[in-house]
């Protein structure tokens, strides 16, 4: 990469950790409605600060999206998507240094949001200064959105890309995240699963009654369990007519990236106490299971008397909370219409089926595609190691707005890694992380200029 570049970033760690403090001393937590107009005001005037033109999208009833674009040398251009909201930080006692304050130790930084999602925005922001400050201009353009509302779902942000889709115009888009693995490899994520979540309400009488008349009245708690035992047997495959229909057969290459992906079945089931993973899946067919296939869970079932002792009762209702992850080309409206479809037509259209908003499709990259590519190659520039191609992350989020525009999206360029404790007390980065993802972002954007 242009060492003038990589010189300015490393004689410049004091500024990159001064607007790490700036992001992570201020609190925005979605969950609690902590901060976050406040967090979008920041990160406003860090993004002015460093030439973008900025403008705030005020959300009814959320908050604000953060829409910041930049021209460079070339008007080809990288999409960045960011969060400035945070988890919510208690448990505090468990905190070694407060949550909302900085704080450096043995070469990390600790704080809220410091991995998950400011170390990220901040990094990116650093490699937009370098070439600021040393070229004048940026090599290609850039355009960025910053929403406040990922930890809570991104329930406002489908509705805002789909309004907003000629801001969000690139070659390639790079996603939150990204970091290295366990051995220290720089690791490109290229997919996410797709979420629909579900309560299945049965109902009996108007009231409970003494279960001498479970003879006669109608047990909904029976009933919940039998709807249930139609939709997943001990087979562990969903039994829902259609459900595997759309699913995408992996390509000859993602299951050549899976199988070169660490071994990590061992660690987890020791860390859960598991003897045996469903179907007993190890190695190549764990990942395959976890990555590739969709799953249903019962996520929790509840239905009468459950405290101390016994109660002797006909329960009036029996609630069960059910998730389905998917890979792509399913989609969540369409497995909730299966569903309600497979209950009536096994007899059980008497359950109701209540749809939770927040729920999202699937969303991944071919490992082919030219911007994975670019970004890998860039990966062995800044960390001087070959990147590991991720074809999908297990988890849910908002991917699929930005992959439904037909943009090629990449988590990478991020502070990441397996240590991170994001979601939990203490969560920190390594500043040499922080350091890669600033000169990784930044040979990107020589790359794209090119
Ligand atoms: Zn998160």
């Amino acid at each position: 990469m242009d060492e003038r570049i990589r010189a300015y970033v490393l004689s410049h760690r004091d500024q990159a950790l001064r607007d790490l403090e700036r992001l992570c001393n201020q609190p925005s937590v979605s969950a609690q409605h902590l901060g976050l107009e406040e967090c979008a005001l920041l990160a406003k005037a860090m993004l002015e600060e460093a030439g973008f033109t900025v403008r705030l999208f005020s959300v009814p009833g959320g908050a604000p999206v953060v829409y910041a674009e930049q021209r460079g040398r070339s008007p080809r251009a990288v999409l960045i998507y960011d969060h400035y909201d945070v988890q919510p930080p208690e448990p505090l006692e468990l905190w070694q240094s407060s949550p909302f304050t900085l704080t450096i130790r043995d070469g990390r930084a600790y704080g809220r949001g410091v991995s998950d999602d400011k170390g990220c925005f901040a990094a990116r922001l650093n490699a937009v200064k370098a070439w600021r400050a040393v070229y004048g201009v940026l090599p290609c353009t850039v355009r960025w959105v910053l929403e406040g509302e990922e930890e809570i779902g991104s329930p406002h942000l489908g509705g805002w890309v789909a309004e907003h889709r000629e801001l969000l115009q690139a070659e390639g888009c790079i996603w939150e995240g990204g970091g290295v693995n366990w051995a220290g490899h720089p690791t490109i994520t290229l997919g996410l699963k797709g979420i629909a979540y579900v309560e299945l309400v049965a109902r009996g009488g108007n009231r409970d009654v003494h279960s001498s008349y479970g003879a006669v009245v109608p047990n909904p708690a029976w009933r919940l369990v039998w709807a249930l035992s139609t939709i997943k047997g001990p087979g562990e495959r969903v039994r829902i007519r259609g459900f595997y229909d759309r699913v995408r057969r992996p390509t000859r290459q993602e299951r050549e990236a899976l199988r070169l992906l660490p071994e990590e079945d061992q660690h987890l089931a020791e860390s859960l106490g598991l003897k045996l993973f469903v179907k007993g899946v190890r190695g190549y067919a764990f990942r395959r299971r976890l990555y590739f296939e969709p799953s249903c869970s019962i996520c929790g079932i509840v239905g009468g008397y459950t405290g101390p002792g016994t109660k002797t009762i006909v329960p009036a209702e029996a609630r069960a909370k059910v998730d389905f992850r998917l890979v792509p080309d399913q989609r969540p409206e369409e497995v909730v219409a299966l569903l309600r479809e497979h209950l009536r037509t096994h007899g059980f259209g008497d359950i109701e089926v209540v749809e939770h908003p927040g729920g999202s499709a699937p969303a991944r990259t071919p490992l082919d595609s030219p911007w994975v590519r670019l970004v890998a190659e860039c990966a062995r520039d800044a960390y001087g190691t070959t990147p590991v191609l991720v074809p999908t992350m297990p988890g849910s989020g908002p991917m699929c707005y930005f992959t439904g525009l037909g943009l090629p999206v990449a988590m990478a360029a991020g502070t990441g890694h397996p240590d991170n404790r994001i979601h939990a007390p203490n969560e920190n980065i390594r500043l040499e992380d922080y350091e890669k993802a600033i000169l990784h972002m930044a040979s990107v954007l020589e790359a794209l200029g090119r």
